[in-house]
């Protein structure tokens, strides 16, 4: 593809400004189009696993998100019970099996990080550009504008617009609902962020881990509940609720929960999209993130894939000698690897939420780790 051709990208996520800022600094011009009104992020936590932190590199903001991120040591699975341990993870090692740290962050920090990067790459950022239409390589937005360019990426989420050119179908609702929140350490939950990790048991998990230098705990409560199907930052949800659906859990959950009263927590309902057939409509039209695999968090690897996606398709679209040779490779590299991700995404659900919690880590355990997942390197990952 010629460098004199415009990447079109829509949506200034994690996965929109990581394509953006690749994709600029092999020396296409790059404009991206944000729905909101300014180019931010929602206040909550993400963990990135070396496969991201290695993308992340490639554009040279590994260290940057170190810096704002937590790495920890050690994490660990509990027994909803009685909170004992069922299996610890050593995390110190991730560094030397991967090549690549494995950090946990608050959204707002990677994304500022991100946001510096595609801008000092040149890339044309435009907040307040809702993209309502497309057709060819165009976009619509609210206000009648028409942009267009030679390249079009739809990076615009769960429910993209984009992805419309795709299928008809809308995202479905996966049966679990998710509670958010952020918590500050204090001395009641110390040895809670000491030694992060997940609690396990029938129907439900906790995951518990740190952000902004370990002073702030991120916390989701998942639980699978029907008839709820909103997904909005703004649902503000009662923490009466969580300890209503948690009562029988363990003082470690008592004392999340007592964490959270006072903190603003939100109601999440988990949707997620089917694997499409094809990544590719007339030869320039693409996806990316969560808007061709949006999948559950069981794993979390969504954000994570959207950083893998947007490097390996700025190094397809670079080798290529056209855009729909280009598109074709990106969609070659990366279409079987996402939709394994997110099969298995909703089998580590029923692993960790539906099977007798005593039985848990006694055989071979499968997670984002054992998968294999943290091997992948979009850096160099044939195209
Ligand atoms: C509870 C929970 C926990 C999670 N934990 C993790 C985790 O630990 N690790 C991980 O890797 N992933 C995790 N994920 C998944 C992760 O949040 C998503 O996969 C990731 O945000 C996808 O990034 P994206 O850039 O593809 O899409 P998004 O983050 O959804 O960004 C899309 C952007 O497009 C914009 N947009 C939308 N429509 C339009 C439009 N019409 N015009 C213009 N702009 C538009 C939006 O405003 C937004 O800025 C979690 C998800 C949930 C729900």
């Amino acid at each position: 593809m010629s460098r004199s051709e415009h990447v079109l990208i829509v949506g200034g996520g994690i996965g929109g400004l990581t394509a953006a800022t690749a994709l600029a600094q092999q020396g296409f011009p790059v404009t991206v189009l944000e729905a909101a009104p300014a180019f931010g992020e929602i206040g909550a936590g993400l963990t990135l696993t070396p496969n991201a932190m290695k993308g992340l590199d490639f554009i040279g903001v590994c260290d940057k998100a170190v810096a704002v991120g937590v790495e920890p040591s050690r994490q660990r699975f509990q027994h909803w019970r009685d909170g004992r341990t069922l299996v610890a993870i050593d995390r110190s090692v991730q560094r030397a099996k991967y090549g690549a740290p494995y950090i946990t962050i608050h959204r707002a920090d990677i994304h500022d990080v991100l946001c510096t990067a595609a801008r000092e790459a040149g890339v044309d950022m435009r907040a307040g550009s809702p993209v309502v239409a497309s057709a060819g390589s165009s976009v619509t937005l609210a206000d009648g504008t028409t942009v267009t360019g030679d390249v079009l990426v739809g990076a615009d989420g769960v429910k993209s617009v984009i992805r419309q050119r795709f299928e008809g179908e809308p995202p479905y609702f996966t049966g679990h609902v998710a509670w958010r929140c952020l918590v500050p350490v204090t001395p009641e939950i110390q040895d809670l962020s000491d030694f992060p990790g997940i609690i396990i048991g029938p129907g439900g998990m906790i995951s518990r881990y740190n952000v902004r230098h370990a002073k702030i705990l991120n916390l989701v409560f998942f639980a699978r509940q029907e008839g709820w199907q909103d997904e909005s930052w703004t649902t503000l949800a009662d923490p009466e609720e969580v300890r209503g659906i948690y009562a029988e859990w363990c003082s470690d959950t008592q004392r999340l929960i007592d964490a959270a009263f006072g903190q603003p927590m939100y109601k999440w309902a988990l949707n997620a999209r089917r694997p499409l057939k094809s990544w590719v409509v007339d030869g320039n039209v693409t996806l990316l993130g969560d808007a061709a695999h949006a999948m559950t968090p069981f794993l979390g690897q969504g954000a994570t894939s959207s950083i893998e996606d947007g490097i390996v398709l700025a190094r397809a679209l670079s080798a290529s000698g056209s855009v729909a040779e280009g598109l074709a490779r990106y969609e070659k590299a990366r279409h079987e690897r996402t939709t394994f991700i997110q099969l298995e995404s909703n089998a580590n659900a029923d692993r960790m939420q539906g099977q007798d919690t005593d039985l848990f880590g006694i055989e071979d355990m499968k997670d984002e780790e054992s998968l294999g997942l943290f091997t992948y390197d979009p850096r160099t990952v044939a195209v």
